[in-house]
């Protein structure tokens, strides 16, 4: 088999070792005579599989108990929408930090169902940091909604301290089990689990309990986070082998030392590559301003579009999977996921450093 690093923004990097587990027990789960995915979800072996990866993202996570673990599905992209329509109330206004394109059309969303405004918005500065925030009293807004880690421009918050609001909402998509984070401060929380926990397919939600109450009434059930509460997440089928997978990520994850270890590892990682940014005299330019940099996200262009494509090329082939930047931006991002081994971004940063000497002029 070829060696390849892969840098897919998403669906993303799986560790190997999770790949290898799932193909030796593929056709024949725990003795059973059949796959996983021939398991009936109301049947005590996926039951099992289901419990257990909810009981592993709060044991890895901390989440308080005061937190229910809803797996659904329709991605990030679905949360965008089903938050405004729970949670939105007429003569309210929902609040949006706006820090990128996701967060752009998750208020999008929000407008067809109220009063929404962006608090603040990075799109002036090509979303290139993390803005401050004005002052702002709770009670303004029913709910102020931000993103964590921004996949796209390759920037991320820092820490949380600054904002505070009784119902804070975070899209971590691209960032939920890179690092610790104060769970309690928000009363939900979502991410597609494609780029940091699993294959595409579920979505997490962790959802503060006391957040059901204030849900508007009368939606369809499945739009409804109380339907997926009161029913566990088993209220119709759920993708059960998406979530069989997300819990052999976490058992993964646990083995390897839990969130302090990934942390630590994540910072490593994003360091080598960005160190090869700082350190190339301008050859290679990262887009985001230094306090907002994203352990996730690395992105940089070089001189010019010729370089860039050439950079590109050179890399795919040598094994760098993924290193285009979105198409919405440009240049290069390597999205150093939970998954991606420490080697990958060793080799990218000696690949950074050797096209320089050849290339730089
Ligand atoms: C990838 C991503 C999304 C979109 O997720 P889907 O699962 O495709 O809907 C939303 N927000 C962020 C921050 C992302 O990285």
């Amino acid at each position: 088999m070829k060696q390849v690093y892969n840098f897919n923004a998403g669906p993303a990097a799986l560790p190997r070792q999770v790949l290898k587990k799932a193909k030796e027990e593929f056709l024949d789960f725990q003795d059973t005579g059949i796959s996983i995915m021939e398991h009936s979800h109301r049947g005590k072996h996926y039951e099992e599989v289901h419990e257990e990866a909810k009981n592993l993202l709060k044991e890895l996570l901390s989440i308080p108990d005061q937190y229910e673990v809803l797996f659904l599905q329709g991605g990030a992209s679905l949360q965008f929408a089903m938050i405004p329509m729970n949670f939105m109330k007429p003569g309210e206004q929902s609040g949006y930090i706006l820090t990128g394109s996701w967060s752009e059309k998750a208020l999008k969303e929000a407008d067809k169902f109220g009063d929404v405004k962006d608090i603040v918005s990075g799109k002036a500065s090509n979303y290139a940091s993390i803005p401050d925030l004005p002052s702002f009293s709770p009670e303004e807004y029913s709910y102020v909604h931000l993103t964590s880690n921004n996949t796209i421009y390759g920037t991320q918050w820092a820490s949380f301290d600054g904002i505070d609001h009784p119902f804070l909402i975070a899209d971590m998509s691209s960032d939920i089990l890179s690092r610790r984070i104060p769970i309690d401060k928000f009363g939900l929380i979502y991410a597609g689990a494609q780029k940091n926990l699993g294959p595409a397919g579920v979505t997490v939600v962790i959802f503060r309990k006391d957040a059901a109450e204030r849900a508007n009434e009368g939606l369809p059930a499945i739009l409804s986070y109380e339907t997926h509460i009161k029913n566990r997440s088993l209220y119709n089928t759920p993708p059960t082998f998406s979530i069989y997978l997300l819990k052999l990520v976490l058992e993964w994850a646990k083995n390897l030392g839990g969130l302090e270890e990934l942390e630590k590892r994540n910072q490593e990682k994003a360091q080598l590559i960005y160190e090869a940014i700082d350190q190339s005299s301008g050859f290679y330019s990262g887009h985001a301003a230094r306090d907002s940099r994203s352990l996730m996200n690395i992105t940089f262009t070089l001189k010019n579009e010729e370089l860039t494509k050439q950079f590109l090329k050179e890399a795919h082939e040598q094994g760098f999977y993924g290193l285009a930047g979105h198409r919405s931006i440009g240049g290069c991002r390597a999205s150093a996921y939970n998954a991606v081994p420490l080697e990958a971004c060793q080799a990218l940063r000696d690949f950074m450093e050797n096209f320089q000497k050849k290339h730089d002029k």
